[in-house]
């Protein structure tokens, strides 16, 4: 008798708070799932998809996003996703803190290019050795070439591959 009672308790408390988390966060939130800090950058990808003709609702696909410390050493961000759990964006918390602004976008790209648009590595490099895709790896000779000025040409290739 007593357990059921605790349980229903339980249950009311749980149910009380979950309703007011839906309150305060439908005022404000763009994407529930995702730490504040990455919202610009998700809102970056669907704006860079739709002009490129495709419709990418983060929110409607469940990409939750984080930002925290990854224990592996190098490894600025991943993609875990599976048959039984939404697809989960994690961004090193120390990679986050030292990089620029396009540093970041290049890392949340490259994750999303896992999450969303379900893509592999690729580790193709021009003739003076730059990597050619978002979705190098890190692990390969290429080095990496996202400025200003090449940002529109490999988002390009991340949506339309080559
Ligand atoms: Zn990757």
């Amino acid at each position: 008798m007593k357990t059921i009672r605790i349980t229903f308790i339980c249950c009311t408390v749980v149910f009380i708070c979950s309703s007011c988390n839906k309150d305060v966060e439908s005022v404000e939130a763009q994407f529930q799932l995702v730490d504040q800090e990455l919202w610009t950058h998700y809102s970056a990808f669907e704006l860079e998809a739709e002009k490129r003709g495709f419709d990418f609702n983060l929110n409607a696909l469940q990409i939750s996003g984080r930002i925290e410390e990854i224990p592996e050493e190098n490894v600025a961000g991943s993609c875990l996703f599976g048959s039984h759990i939404h697809n989960e964006v994690t961004i090193d918390r120390e990679f986050w803190n030292r990089s620029s602004p396009l540093l970041r976008e290049f890392v949340v790209f490259h994750e999303l290019g896992h999450c969303v648009l379900l893509r592999d590595h690729d580790e193709s490099f021009d003739s003076q050795g730059r990597c050619l895709s978002i979705m190098r790896s890190g692990l390969s000779q290429c080095r990496d070439a996202y400025s200003h000025h090449t940002r529109d040409q490999l988002i390009d290739e991340l949506f339309f591959q080559r």
